[in-house]
């Protein structure tokens, strides 16, 4: 037995390798991880500017003379200059994101001046008031993104308000994904007795989609064995993980730690985790490989605990977990000590707490606990029986 920590380092310590960069508009770069720091090349904003519809002046007219009001010498729209500078005793018209003319410093908002003509009438006003300075979202030179940021829809922003019409990410890693066993049928298919449909695949494509990997589907490998040697090491070629599901327990057609003690390298784990418990990992060719089980539930967990960090960390990217966080569990939930236990949990606000309830029988091929959770409740190795009003460790699936 190895515990889900040691495995993940295992792992993860295998994993040397990222992704090569490639260059891609910004338009096609959600979700996709920064190759390199992001250094700005200019300032933003790159001048001082207004914040507000209104009136630039000097500042140091009101507090010399106590000034109240101004001669207004002319009108400046966003994306304009002003040609020339503000003297004593004058007001620019300007509007919001205008460059701030020179000899002006504080900007009165339209809705507090009283104007007559080309005269305002103001009162009392902070220097500075209203206005934004030159670098003050980002300064030139300063690293605005680090290397291995994933980027959401505001770091596409930032990077556009730099200037820039692409960016450095990785390549996505490749992924090729297997189901084996001669029960599984493609939806679609017709089924004989005792068969099932494959729901492993798909759900198995949409974590790797959803982690920022590519999928190639090899689709359903009969239990044979040189089927499945030759469908894997053909799929190795072409990818940076491969992942099986089904047939790495004990039965006696599960082949596929046979065909991989062949190919070599291949560890066979008992996690002490529930569900889920018979992994192997190991390499085939350049290929990190992954058998998960086959049970859905356990295939999904698996994926979640152990591929995806493998995955993010050959995508460059910086963090290879998802954040958890504390709920009060509403109902008693059983738990051996000794191995990590994850429920399929349905998380509710409780005005200043979260709460967690699970969503019933948690059996590893109950794959519609999955559909009707949005966490796993994560039970550590030391505890036993949870009771109602303990605290446990959620991991949101979003
Ligand atoms: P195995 O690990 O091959 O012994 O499979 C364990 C359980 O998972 C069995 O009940 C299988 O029928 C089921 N199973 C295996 N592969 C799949 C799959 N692709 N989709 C749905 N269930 C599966
Ligand atoms: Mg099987």
């Amino acid at each position: 037995m190895i515990s889900v920590a040691d495995a993940q380092a295992h792992i993860l310590a295998q994993v040397a390798t990222v992704a090569p960069p490639q260059i891609v508009p910004l338009t096609g770069a959600l979700g996709r991880v920064l190759a390199e720091d992001l250094r700005a090349p200019i300032d933003v904003p790159p001048t001082d500017n207004s914040a507000v519809d209104g009136y630039a002046v000097a500042h140091v007219d009101l507090a010399a003379g106590a000034r109240t009001d101004f001669t207004v010498v002319g009108e400046l729209a966003a994306g304009g200059v002003f040609a020339g500078a503000i003297a004593r005793g004058q007001a620019l018209r300007i509007m919001t994101g205008a460059p701030m003319p020179a000899g002006a410093d504080t900007v009165y908002p339209q809705e507090v001046v009283e104007r007559r003509g080309d005269r305002i009438t103001v009162g009392a006003i902070d220097r500075g008031a209203n206005t934004r300075a030159r670098g003050e979202d980002v300064r030139a030179g300063s690293v605005v993104l680090p290397a291995g940021s994933v980027l959401r829809p505001q770091e596409l922003g930032v990077a556009a308000s730099l200037g820039l019409p692409q960016i450095l990410v990785r390549q996505r890693p490749r992924v090729a994904v297997f189901s084996t066993g001669d029960e599984v049928v493609e939806p679609g298919d017709a089924r004989k007795p005792g068969q099932i449909y494959d729901s492993n695949r798909f759900s198995l494509q949409g974590l790797v989609e959803a982690a920022g990997g590519v999928v190639t589907d090899y689709g359903i490998v009969p239990d044979l064995h040189e089927v499945l040697h030759a469908r894997l090491t053909e799929a190795a070629r072409a990818s940076d993980i491969v992942l099986t599901s089904g047939g790495v327990s004990v039965g006696d057609y599960d082949l596929v730690k046979a065909v991989l003690q062949e190919a070599g390298g291949i560890d066979f784990w008992q996690v002490a985790m529930q569900p889920g418990r018979p992994l192997a990992v190991g390499r085939i060719g350049a290929a990190h490989f992954f058998g998960l089980p086959g049970n859905p539930v356990a295939s999904m967990l698996t994926f979640s605990l152990f591929v995806r960090p493998a995955l993010w960390k050959l995508a460059g990217r910086r963090e290879l977990f998802p954040p958890r966080f504390h709920a009060v569990a509403t109902e008693a939930m059983r738990k051996k000590t000794g191995r990590r236990e994850f429920k399929r949990g349905i998380l509710s606000y409780a005005g200043d707490h979260w709460e967690v309830r699970t969503t019933g029988p948690q059996g590893s091929g109950i794959l519609s606990s999955m559909a009707q959770a949005d966490c796993f409740i994560v039970i550590e190795e030391e505890r036993g029986d949870v009771a109602a009003g303990e605290r446990v460790w959620v991991e949101a699936f979003q």
